[in-house]
């Protein structure tokens, strides 16, 4: 039995079906908000922690975080995540542009919208194609990088009273986009209703989020953190989609963070035939357990696990004299840094690409960001990979650690460390 429950027996109503929630899923005790940086001004003023725990319905299994926060604690206007520091996920956007281009025939009368645009890289490679587009993205200095490149942004968050302004103004849409984005919305019945309203007759809209199965599967505990509401799986999502009525005509798994799904969907009843995919996928989540409350309740046990496992390998290193360098200081990393209570004293400093980042403090950890070239100067002996999912990325830009005999280490599922760039590893 988990400790929070000795004192209480927390319920709330689900945000997706309104049951009675109660399981718990995950419980990472009490972390600060993981997209914010400590500057250097700041480094002595207390921050504010908020209670990390994730509790699954066992109605509609949607893995949920109570809420404790709001979106624009979360969301704010100087919001540091630019999609355009990581060029694979750039690519990743290219080859769907192209993708849905083809397959849904788009042209200069097409309009696409985009929920969560950022700062435009995904939109960017429709202006080649001719269509037209629309980001609709809530923190305002991503949004004004998109507009600074020509791509028409709106600064606000979507609901359905926001989609109806913007279908007044801009038309409906032949493709909505949402990527990494269902999962940030509080209210994701309403998201949903928006969605419904921005859509053509014969429209497509289309999603990208972590799939729930790979998160229990490969203990990707870090991926739960406060600016994560939602966790999900087909099931869940087909849920969602049937009570805004809309429906999933297609399915594919992606290996994006750490294994996603792209679903495909349209008005309910709508032209497209549902492939097989979508209730294969249906049932091979039945199969692994995604609708057995046990394997929810194991988690909290996983995550735990793991913490010891990491701390072991730093301690272990540190006992050994090694020199240990983060990469990254991506929100996932931070709620790992928090959980396993990680500081200075395992890990000298981490890097990130992203000049916002860099000279200040990743959050509650009190780890020191620096701009990558720190690991040439520095030459630790292992760096350590806190977006994981992007793990052959880092490993090609800091392949010249091999220099000096340094070798990598990924935290997820259990720690492993690398000699090679992600083609051969030694366990431990
Ligand atoms: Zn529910």
């Amino acid at each position: 039995m988990n400790s929070i429950n000795a004192f209480r027996v927390p319920s709330f109503a689900c945000r997706h079906c309104g049951a009675v929630v109660t399981q718990l899923f995950a419980d990472l005790g009490m972390t600060p908000l993981c997209q914010t940086q400590i500057s250097p001004q700041h480094f002595d003023k207390p921050e504010r922690y908020f209670p990390l725990q994730a509790y699954v319905c066992t109605q509609c299994w949607l893995v949920q975080l109570r809420d404790c926060i709001s979106s624009t604690d979360v969301f704010t206007d100087d919001y540091p995540y630019f999609s355009s520091y990581s060029p694979s996920w750039v690519q990743h956007a290219k080859s769907y542009v192209d993708q849905m281009v083809r397959q849904l025939s788009l042209s200069a009368a097409s309009l696409v919208v985009e929920l969560a645009s950022n700062d435009g890289y995904l939109l960017q490679y429709f202006s080649p194609h001719g269509v037209s587009v629309l980001g609709v993205e809530p923190s305002r200095s991503v949004a004004e990088a998109a507009q600074r490149k020509g791509i028409r942004t709106e600064i606000c968050f979507f609901g359905q009273n926001t989609a109806r302004h913007l279908r007044e103004r801009y038309g409906i849409a032949d493709l909505v986009v949402g990527n990494n984005v269902l999962a940030h919305v509080p209210d994701i019945n309403d998201f949903l209703a928006g969605v419904k309203e921005m859509l053509k007759p014969n429209g497509t809209v289309t999603f990208e989020f972590p799939h729930l199965l790979n998160l229990i599967r490969l203990n990707q505990f870090d991926t739960i953190y406060h600016e994560h509401f939602s966790y999900l799986s087909l099931h869940a999502v087909n849920s969602l989609f049937r009570t805004a009525g809309l429906e999933l005509y297609d399915v594919q798994e992606l290996s994006t963070h750490g294994g996603s799904l792209r679903v495909f969907g349209q008005h309910a009843g709508g032209v497209c035939r549902i492939r097989p995919a979508v209730n294969e996928l249906i049932e091979k989540e039945r199969v692994t357990g995604m609708l057995d409350i046990a394997v929810y309740a194991n988690f909290a046990e996983q995550a735990r696990a793991s913490k010891r496992d990491i701390l072991s390998f730093l301690i272990d290193a540190r006992r050994r004299g090694k020199r240990v360098a983060g990469y990254g200081a991506p929100g996932k990393g931070n709620t790992l840094l928090n959980f396993c209570g990680i500081g200075v004293d395992l890990m000298d400093f981490t890097v990130d690409a992203n000049p916002v980042k860099q000279h200040t403090f990743t959050p509650g950890s009190r780890i020191p960001i620096f701009p990558p070239e720190h690991i040439r100067a520095m030459k630790p002996d292992y760096v350590f990979i806190l977006p994981w999912n992007l793990k052959e990325e880092i490993m090609l830009q800091t392949a010249y650690i091999r220099d000096w005999g340094g070798q990598w280490v990924t935290p997820i599922p259990r720690p492993q460390v690398w000699d090679k760039v992600a083609s051969s590893s030694q366990g431990r």
